[in-house]
């Protein structure tokens, strides 16, 4: 149990009591004003603390009318503190559970686990428990490797390996994706920097080897925030590397939840000779007028598509639709997901550029993508010829 103490002229005033499972915070942390109270535990208490940058970045995602609330709750629980210890006010102290504010009992498990997990990923990321790895993406047509995509990957000594389908919507909550998203493009940096020279060497002998991109997938947050534009600037600079082999991958949210702001980054980055990605295509709202609209060079499509293709000639005929409708408004498609050679037999049959997915090969630590180029890059000049994966397909 910890007891909220204030010092006035009359001595010490205990203003609440909480127990097991109970929230206490400053206010200060919410509007920087001096400490006007102490927490004192009275009996043997584990607490589990949340930092100023994790409130911070709730403050700032949330809805503005929240913000004001916070502001308008604080400025009254100020004025009513001062009263605390005024002649002629008698003063009862809130018991554990009592306190209108505090003993929102339910739903603090939920509460406490997702802080839990924030305060780890954000430790995560100070002790460099996340990396990236690397999947490559073929063409179709020549069976060459074309590229890499940059997938974030979170190993923690106690929770194992977390899906970034699980973090990556948590740390988008925080200021850390700023810091993960700075360290994941500067990892894909420097990755096309050591491909390429793998790819240089594995080619020295013959006469068209093209070079090798990678693409990262930006935070849906990122989209609203023009900071990304500086980040990457401030990487590309570090880093000696042709902006043209770096591409972003964002999906259809955020072009639907911020357009105009997403379209101006994107076309900014576009300048730069960024390649833009649309991913997860076919599971959004994508109209045609849209897409046309969209400063987008590439359509990946989502592999529920590529799944389906082989189970019905109907959803063999979308896709095919798809493919041809991409073709006819200049873009390219990657169709993710291909498990099976049938699938992409079929997918370059339909005149579908690019795939990625398990066929070809998973996800793999960045030294191991070096040696997957040296696999896969033609070994001599005859243009056709190329040595696959080990088995051939
Ligand atoms: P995504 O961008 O659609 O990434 C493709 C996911 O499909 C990856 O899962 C990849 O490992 C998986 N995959 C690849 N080939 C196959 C296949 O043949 N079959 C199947 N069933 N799956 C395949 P992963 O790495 O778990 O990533 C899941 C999602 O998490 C990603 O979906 C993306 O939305 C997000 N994510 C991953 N890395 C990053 C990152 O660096 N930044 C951000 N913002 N999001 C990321
Ligand atoms: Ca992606
Ligand atoms: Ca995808």
């Amino acid at each position: 149990m910890v007891e909220v103490v204030k010092q006035t002229s009359q001595g010490s005033v205990t203003l609440a009591r909480l127990g097991h499972g109970e929230i206490v915070g400053e206010m200060a942390l919410f509007d920087n004003a001096p400490r006007s109270a102490t927490v004192v535990a009275v009996e043997k208490t584990t607490l589990l603390s949340i930092d100023r940058l994790q409130i911070d970045a709730k403050i700032r995602n949330a809805d503005p009318t929240i913000a004001l609330l916070i502001d308008t709750l604080t400025n009254r629980l100020r004025s009513m503190q001062s009263l605390v210890g005024a002649p002629g006010l008698t003063q009862s102290v809130a018991e554990p559970g009592e306190s209108a504010l505090l003993s929102a009992r339910a739903g603090t498990e939920d509460v406490r686990q997702i802080l839990r997990f924030e305060r780890q990923l954000i430790a995560g990321l100070e002790n460099d428990q996340f990396f990236v790895e690397f999947q490559p993406i073929m063409s179709l047509e020549t069976h060459d490797l074309v590229g890499f995509e940059a997938l974030v990957r979170w190993r923690h000594p106690d929770l194992g390996n977390v899906s970034p389908q699980r973090f990556i919507p948590v740390a988008e909550n925080l200021e850390a994706v700023v810091h993960l998203d700075r360290e994941i493009i500067a990892r894909s940096l420097s990755f096309i920097a050591e491909a390429n020279q793998a790819r240089h060497d594995a080619c020295a002998k013959t006469r068209d080897c093209p070079p090798i991109h990678v693409s990262f997938n930006l935070s849906t947050v990122r989209l609203s925030d023009g900071s990304v534009i500086s980040d990457i600037d401030a990487a590309l600079s570090a880093h000696t590397v042709n902006p043209a082999m770096l591409k972003v991958e964002v999906n259809e949210q955020v072009l639907i939840r911020d357009a105009q702001q997403a379209i101006a980054i994107l076309s900014e980055l576009r300048t730069r000779g960024i390649g833009v990605l649309l991913d997860d295509f076919g599971t959004g709202y994508s109209s045609l007028s849209y897409l046309a609209r969209l400063p987008i060079d590439i359509l990946k499509v989502d592999r529920s598509f590529v799944k389906a293709m082989t189970r019905s000639q109907q959803s063999k005929t979308i896709m095919a639709s798809i493919c041809a409708m991409a073709r006819a408004l200049g873009k390219d498609v990657v169709a993710e997901g291909i498990e099976r050679p049938e699938q992409a037999e079929m997918l370059t049959d339909m005149g579908c550029s690019y795939g990625q997915g398990y066929h070809f090969a998973a996800p793999m630590a960045a030294k191991d993508a070096l040696e997957f180029i040296h696999s896969v890059t033609p070994v001599d000049a005859e243009p056709d010829r190329f040595i696959l994966n080990q088995n051939g397909t």
